[in-house]
């Protein structure tokens, strides 16, 4: 500093040299101390990855770990927690996601979890890139729907927000139905069934159980008890353009006819009343039995197929449900990737689901629109809810869209958030027009 002495006193210069002099002084003092603060940043950066290396000894993710906690630490996290208000007022379509916790597997393979869910209608998949000098960078893929479930939700608190408003529209003479869509061990057994102890189901705890309590709850009342109203159930399984009963023994094949007055008949489909919970987890557990039936193994030919439990109510005197409640299965959308298999049958099965999702979602689009063009004929399972797309605004549905938490899963999660958009998109597009 050539305005000051050696003996550290500023040079007796105008005023002009002094305010110059003290003005540098305060500058390179403070570069000073945002160089100090810059070192002390990245001293305390290093000794994060130094714990994260040692918290994930050999993990070749840890890298994608720190970044991810860096991320996350930019975020404002308001999850849902409790019901929300928008919860209890079903809208006519419904796109929900939930995303189930890292299983033990995935953890002790060193698995990574890679989804973000900071609010409770938002969501973020934090995709592992490389650049063209192969340093490793997230991609950040965020999405929007009507509700989202991180990990800590319970059954209870996806159901009240997703099935339990359906249960009035089956009161109120609609047809409602419920998709619960994903990969192979995302959750919708889980989450439709019930939670697993091990290996054991317990059936109490799943959204068929939830949704019947709730049914016979609103059938006590005395306006439907005094007039003999009843309740009937039905369970069947959708397996490339065939349909089968799975409450009758070895589950025989049924036909699917349209009516006189173009309403979709599955001929000969079983319909048992029911007057109690226990009498309906019974019915869920000896179907669920039947689809998995002479196979080397339970999930192989399962996911391969939609299993569809239907709840009606029955008026006296009238023909056909007065409204009903449909919970579907999907088969697990990675089988429609199963097209390029060396297997013929396999690849069939694939084309087939393929076929079924893709026409799902052009029905259910169709329905947000009001169109007058119904895509129903595309797929088995389309044709077999013909009613629930049509009928307007008394129809209600939901889809839980299931989701891995796990980095090795990002492709099948992000198919499986993208299928979902595809429906919520245009039901935004249209809200926005209003
Ligand atoms: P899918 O029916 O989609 O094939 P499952 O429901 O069988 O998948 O789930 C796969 C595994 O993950 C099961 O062991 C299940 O217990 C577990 N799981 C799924 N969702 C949850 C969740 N929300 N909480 C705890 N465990 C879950």
């Amino acid at each position: 500093l050539f305005f000051q002495r050696s003996d550290g006193r500023v040079h007796p210069g105008s005023n002009n040299n002094n305010q110059r002099c003290s003005s540098v002084v305060v500058k390179v003092s403070r570069m000073k101390d945002e160089r100090e603060k810059r070192r002390a940043r990245q001293v305390e950066q290093l000794q994060e990855k130094d714990a994260l290396r040692r918290k994930y000894p050999g993990n070749p993710n840890w890298e994608v770990a720190l970044m991810l906690r860096q991320y996350r630490g930019t975020l404002n996290f308001t999850p849902l927690r409790s019901l929300n208000p928008r919860g209890a007022a079903a809208q006519q379509i419904t796109v929900c996601v939930r995303k189930r916790p890292m299983s033990r597997k995935e953890v002790n393979s060193k698995n990574i979890d890679i989804i973000t869910i900071p609010t409770s209608d938002s969501l973020i998949v934090h995709e592992l890139r490389l650049k063209v000098d192969l340093t490793k960078f997230l991609e950040h893929h965020k999405f929007r729907f009507d509700f989202t479930f991180d990990e800590e939700c319970s059954n209870a608190l996806v159901y009240n927000h997703t099935a339990r408003p359906l249960i009035r529209t089956m009161f109120e003479g609609g047809n409602a139905t419920c998709f619960a869509y994903g990969q192979t061990g995302s959750g919708r057994n889980h989450t439709m069934g019930g939670e697993f102890f091990g290996k054991i189901q317990d059936c109490g705890t799943g959204i068929y159980a939830m949704a019947a309590r709730d049914v016979f709850e609103e059938i006590s009342r005395p306006e439907y008890r005094e007039i003999g109203a009843k309740i009937t159930c039905s369970f069947f399984e959708i397996y490339g353009s065939k349909v089968f009963d799975l409450l009758l023994p070895n589950k025989p094949m049924l036909r699917v006819l349209e009516d006189g007055r173009q309403q979709v008949v599955v001929v000969g489909l079983t319909e048992i009343t029911v007057t109690k919970v226990e009498d309906v987890l019974r019915l869920i557990e000896h179907g669920s039995k039947e689809r998995t039936s002479g196979q080397t193994s339970a999930n192989a030919k399962s996911s391969r197929s939609h299993a569809v439990f239907q709840i009606a109510l029955h008026m006296p005197n009238s023909w056909g449900p007065y409204g009903k409640c449909s919970f579907v299965d999907l088969a697990g959308n990675e089988r429609g990737a199963d097209t390029q298999s060396a297997d013929r049958q396999t690849r069939i099965e694939g084309a087939e689901i393929n076929k079924s999702l893709l026409a799902l979602k052009e029905c259910i689009r169709a329905l947000s629109r009001q169109s007058s063009h119904l895509p129903f004929r595309g797929s088995k399972l389309t044709q077999v809810f013909r009613d629930s797309f049509v009928g307007g605004k008394k129809n209600k549905t939901c889809m839980i869209a299931m989701i891995s938490p796990s980095m090795s899963c990002v492709e099948h999660t992000l198919s499986t958030l993208r299928y979902a958009d595809r429906v919520k998109e245009l039901i935004a597009k249209e809200d926005d027009a209003l």
